[in-house]
């Protein structure tokens, strides 16, 4: 049988060939040009067709989950100034907060049809998707979403006939232009590839970075959703650890930081057609918006650094594949969405949304006994100490 990702192993003596090279090349630290404010590109953002919807969208966008300034955001009015004229949103992100701000932002702009706007429901049935699709539309002030997520969704029930039916009445109602879902994973694979086949579904979100690219399953599930013209969008591109660990494998660039670095191997996959990212300072948004403008691409160099970084911190970037983990042992332990949360809060500083979230896990699925765990761990092809995590997980985000 073929192996389902590149052995870790392979992957660590690959990191060390890379290494030295890296070090060989004493690259420049001085501030990446591209990443510094005043060489923004006179280009605009580059636009690409979502799937095949003949709807041509930014290849960035504004992902707001995170705390957004009710009166006047700066953040939201910088992006639109700069081109990246589409939002992310869902009805859960902050108890309604994030669409309410978004709401005053389109009355700032007095002119809705300038943006692209997503927004999700996490309901599991067809009654409660219409029902919130309304709840958005109210809660956002305008008549239509220009593409309406399942949100998070991990159960191929949801592509059956129902809901799929239950898309094309929603676009043909007007309430939304188009339809699709967002998974945080699990069964990423299985739903892309139901996806594929049965149709009505117009765009994914899903979880995608540069420590996924040698998962073979997942590209074969992405290369059947483009072949269907089903429209791509990456998440947590970041593919975060905590900062400490990630400093293990400096990054060195003349020409981008990072997080750009991270962008711009996500771009360079021609068959995702945007990214969402949480811009949550206006550094982060002038580089992100720096690097969708930059012509430059990735040179051989950095990317193998991305590659290093990967398997140097493999052991803490849970990907999400709990069918893996999870389904090995005796019990329910909610081992993803722990370490999900764990991630919010040690990488993104969002303490209190990954508290919220964490505390929402009942607790008998939060931990179990060692020798189960260890099981789990057997199988995790990131090599995550799972029982260690767990533990530090709710150490920091038991409430
Ligand atoms: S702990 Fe490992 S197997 Fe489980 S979801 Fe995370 S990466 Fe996948």
């Amino acid at each position: 049988m073929e192996e389902k990702r590149i052995g870790r192993r392979t992957f660590l003596k690959a990191a060390a060939v890379s290494t030295a090279v890296v070090s060989a090349t004493n690259l420049s630290k001085a501030t990446p040009a591209v990443a510094q404010g005043n060489a923004l590109p006179k280009t605009g953002i580059p636009h690409k067709e979502l799937g095949t919807t003949g709807v041509k969208v930014p290849i960035l966008h504004l992902g707001t989950a995170q705390r957004l300034d009710p009166v006047y955001d700066k953040i939201m009015h910088r992006c639109f100034k700069e081109g990246v004229t589409w939002f992310d949103t869902a009805l859960s992100y902050g108890w309604g907060a994030s669409h309410r701000a978004i709401a005053n932002f389109l009355t700032q702009i007095k002119d809705r049809k300038k943006m692209w706007l997503t927004s999700k429901s996490g309901s599991g049935s067809p009654r409660g998707l219409t029902e919130d699709l309304d709840e958005c539309l109210e809660e956002l002030k305008t008549d239509y979403l220009d593409l309406y997520l399942m949100h998070g969704i991990d159960d191929e029930d949801m592509l059956e006939p129902e809901f799929i039916r239950l898309g094309d009445q929603l676009r043909k109602s007007g309430k939304t232009k188009f339809f699709g879902f967002s998974c945080h994973d699990g069964n990423v694979v299985e739903l892309m590839n139901k996806a594929a086949k049965v149709g009505g579904i117009d765009a994914i979100l899903f979880r995608y970075n540069f420590r996924r690219y040698g998962d073979r399953e997942l590209n074969l599930a992405i290369d059947a959703c483009k072949k269907a013209g089903i429209g791509l969008i990456a998440m947590k591109t970041n593919g975060s650890v905590p900062s400490s660990i990630e400093k293990v494998a400096q990054f060195r660039s003349d020409n981008f930081t990072l997080g750009q670095a991270k962008l711009k191997s996500v771009w360079a996959d021609e068959r995702i057609d945007s990214v969402v990212s949480e811009m949550d300072s206006i550094r982060v948004t002038r580089e992100n918006i720096a690097a969708a403008k930059s012509e430059k691409h990735l040179t051989a160099t950095e990317s193998h650094q991305l590659n290093q970084l990967a398997a140097l911190t493999a052991n803490y970037a849970c990907n999400g594949c709990d069918h893996i983990c999870e389904t090995i042992m005796d019990q329910k332990v909610a081992i993803a969405d722990s370490l999900r949360f764990l991630m919010y809060h040690e990488c993104y500083g969002k303490t209190e949304r990954a508290r919220q979230l964490y505390n929402e896990i009942p607790v008998q699925a939060r931990m179990c006994e060692t020798e189960q765990l260890q099981k789990a761990a057997a199988v995790c092809p990131q090599g995550i100490d799972i029982a260690a995590r767990l533990q530090q997980a709710q150490m920091e985000l038991t409430v």
